[in-house]
């Protein structure tokens, strides 16, 4: 089912296979994390896949990335990409220690932090009232020589320098980021979903990289498992006659759960992107 933003209708496309490819939920913002995630990443495909009848599995397991950005405002969330930990950069409290070794997996470095941050007391509190840690980028500049910094993470010069902050003098302050969804659709080695016809790959499917994926292997589920789904939807469709014709009976069904369960969030159409006004510009949007 699509919907025209223009007529504001629902038109119903005939689909005999359907592969659902949406991506993560970083925008969720689960336990209240900030994320690296775009904008679209909102569930979609899960909700849509479990409506279907589709079994999903390992929901409660999210990677949170360690190095975060804390600070400055803007950058909040953003990823601070293991390569600097790779070229040398220590995470740092505030007396200046090194409390984790760190190239450990990103949930054990992750756990470092949140517990310098809450309970040994030892984090930075940020001029914006947040907690982080140091990351401490002028190390790389000293072990492998003036420029290295600039060189080898031009990126992240730039993200900071925006601000006008040197990360090749100045230590990065960081914290946890929620990540990659590690659960979602369940689907088996050929992309299937539990339902004929519908198929699912990349992050918003579940249990590829089981309950904490290592870094940089995402890519290549998205490739394996995009090519498998789409060459089983091409052979599903086949063999298949058109369905039946389809209806919009599933929104009507919709719209009476949510009448029955009381919620009512002032939303009349689809939301494409989450709302991040702050709440009284909201309450101006509404009135
Ligand atoms: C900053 C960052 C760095 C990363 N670095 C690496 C890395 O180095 N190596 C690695 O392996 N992995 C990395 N990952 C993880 C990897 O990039 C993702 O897991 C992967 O890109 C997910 O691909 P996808 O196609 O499943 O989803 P996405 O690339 O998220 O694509 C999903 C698309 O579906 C759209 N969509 C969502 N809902 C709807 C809807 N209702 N209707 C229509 N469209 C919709 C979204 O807007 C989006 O365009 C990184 C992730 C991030 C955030």
């Amino acid at each position: 089912m699509l919907y025209n933003l223009e007529t504001k209708e629902y038109y119903v496309v005939r689909a005999k296979a359907v592969v659902i490819t949406t991506g993560g939920f970083g925008r969720l913002h689960i336990q209240g994390f900030p994320t690296t995630n775009h904008y679209g990443a909102t569930a979609d495909g899960v909700v849509m896949a479990y409506r279907a009848g589709v079994g999903l599995q390992d929901l409660d397991s999210t990677q949170y990335h360690p190095t975060g950005a804390i600070y400055p405002e803007q950058n909040v969330g953003l990823l601070i990409t293991e390569k600097v930990r790779g070229l040398g950069a220590q995470l740092l409290n505030t007396e200046g220690e090194q409390f984790c070794f760190p190239l450990e997996p990103r949930d054990v470095e992750s756990a470092c932090v949140i517990r310098e941050c809450m309970e040994t007391g030892k984090g930075i509190l940020t001029p914006t009232g947040r907690h982080g840690v140091w990351l401490d980028s002028p190390m790389i500049d000293m072990l492998h020589g003036e420029g290295t910094v600039r060189k080898e993470l031009p990126a992240k010069y730039i993200q900071f320098k925006r601000y006008d902050i040197d990360i090749s003098k100045v230590p990065m302050l960081i914290y946890p980021t929620l990540h990659y969804q590690n659960g979602g659709i369940r689907i088996n080695e050929w992309a299937e979903t539990t339902v004929k016809g519908l198929y699912s790959a990349g992050e918003v499917a579940g249990g590829v990289h089981g309950r904490n994926r290592l870094m940089g292997n995402s890519l290549l589920d998205v490739l394996v498992f995009g090519r498998r789904a789409g060459l089983r939807a091409a052979e599903y469709m086949k063999s298949v006659k058109t369905p039946a014709k389809l209806t919009l009976g599933h929104v009507d069904k919709f719209n009476k759960e949510i009448e029955k369960a009381g919620i009512d969030n002032g939303i009349e159409t689809p939301l494409l992107l989450p709302n991040y006004a702050p709440d009284h510009v909201r309450a101006r949007q509404i009135s």
